[in-house]
């Protein structure tokens, strides 16, 4: 069978399909751990632009002393332009990080089952197509895999092994083997939406929102709550960063990947924002103002809150902190419940992937798992329409003063 005989330890040469921002990191990591990165891309100039991104970003590390000269060059002289995909097929890993388009990436993985020899996995770093849905374009299903890298790849260590239903048991742990030869901490996940990272950090964004749409804290005040317990961002300043049109489309996407379960419902205030221009630092504003130095501002005033009815009463910053934490303990619930990820891997991944100060499964632990069901079955009581029910897994443990790692015997 296909990529069964793929043999750890055997990466040589790793081929790299799309020169783009993420195809040049991945180059990158890859020409620094020593090995050979061909590239792919075809459109005029692409591999040149990635060439000096890279070339720019080792320099950068030689001005810091991470990296000395010969070892930059050294990096640079492994990289290489493959003319066609014929000419880019012959290596031990292929990673595909075109553009996201369903029809556009099982075309290419269809052509690249045609030329690649059969002992060559075929990943994909998808952030949120159906690995299986990829993997069905092809003859070979058993050696597609995703290898889902994050942004910028060369500074995040994370990288999610995600598993179809058709991806063989080796060819995933070949490519944990290949992550790790890159530097990189894998996770495996299975092919489920968002896989873990997106997914378990949709109720930090969304949340938020809710709070702020509900008239009961400003966009200081959350931003400054979240800070306050260890995140490295409040959820405001970080969608002005990722930008308003991504984020709202992560959120669109994985709330009808979920068959519009409530809890995935995107907010008002994602599309006011959008349909606003306030797109983030790239456009000048969004949540906030920016000077022109880039210094934050003021919050738009376009998000003046809503008057608040007599009953809707400030959350004090601890309350807002509780909510938030509380929908991400459940998600991340979610995720254990449904095989998505080990509780360790889940951890581990919003710690790299999402710069959390701590997994949320071990957070929520040390909230109490009780007071965690508690501030969900209150949000449920006043909005009972299913985005705050707790997940059965959650609500047994906290009642059993169980653990989410002691159920890994
Ligand atoms: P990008 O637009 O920067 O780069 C895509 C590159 O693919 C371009 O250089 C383009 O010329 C090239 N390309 C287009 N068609 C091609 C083809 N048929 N064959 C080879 N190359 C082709 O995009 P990106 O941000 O690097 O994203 C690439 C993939 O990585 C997407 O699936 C995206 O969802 C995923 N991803 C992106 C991020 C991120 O933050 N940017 C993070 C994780 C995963």
């Amino acid at each position: 069978m296909a990529a069964d005989g793929a043999v750890l330890g055997s990466f040589e040469r790793i081929g790299i399909l799309g020169a783009g921002t993420m195809g040049a990191g991945i180059a990158q990591v890859v020409a620094e751990a020593g090995i050979e990165a061909v590239l792919h891309d075809p459109i005029p100039g692409a591999y040149e632009r990635a060439q000096q991104r890279i070339a720019g970003f080792l320099a950068r590390k030689v001005d810091k002393g991470q990296l000395d000269e010969a070892g930059a060059a050294d990096a640079m002289g492994r990289l290489s332009s493959a003319p066609s995909l014929d000419e880019l097929a012959a290596v031990d890993l292929l990673v595909e990080a075109i553009p996201e388009d369903l029809d556009l990436k099982r075309d290419v993985f269809q052509r690249l089952d045609a030329v690649a020899p059969p002992a060559t996995i075929l990943a994909t770093n998808t952030s949120s197509l159906s690995i299986a849905r990829i993997a069905s374009a092809t003859q070979h299903p058993r050696r597609v895999v995703g290898m889902h890298f994050f942004n910028p790849v060369p500074l995040m260590a994370l990288v999610e092994v995600v598993t179809g239903p058709h991806t063989a048991s080796q060819v995933a742990e070949a490519t944990i083997f290949a992550a790790r030869r890159l530097g990189k901490t894998p996770v495996l996940a299975t092919d489920t939406p968002g896989f873990i990272v997106n997914r378990v950090a949709r109720p930090f964004y969304l949340e938020s929102m809710r709070i702020l749409g509900d008239g009961v804290a400003s966009v200081e005040q959350v931003d400054a709550a979240a800070r306050d317990v260890g995140f490295r961002m409040g959820p405001f300043e970080l969608v002005d960063i990722i930008g308003a049109d991504i984020s709202f489309s992560v959120s669109q996407s994985l709330h009808e990947a979920f068959f519009f379960d409530p809890r995935y419902r995107p907010h008002l205030v994602q599309r006011m924002l959008v349909d606003a221009g306030r797109l983030g630092r790239k456009s000048g504003g969004g949540f906030y103002d920016y000077g022109a130095d880039g210094a934050r501002g003021a919050p738009w005033t376009g998000l003046a809150q809503r008057p608040a009815g007599p009953q809707a009463e400030h959350l004090t910053e601890e309350q807002i902190a509780a909510r938030i934490l509380a929908t991400i303990v459940n998600e991340a619930a979610s995720a254990v419940a449904e095989g998505v990820a080990a509780p360790e891997a889940i951890d581990t991944a919003m710690r790299l992937g999402a710069n959390y100060p701590s997994g949320p499964l071990e957070w929520g632990e040390r909230i109490g798992l009780v007071r965690v069901v508690r501030t969900l079955d209150a949000l449920h009581a006043a909005v009972p329409d299913g985005r705050y029910r707790v997940v059965p897994l959650l609500r047994s443990l906290a009642e059993g003063n169980g653990s989410f790692f002691a159920r890994q015997g």
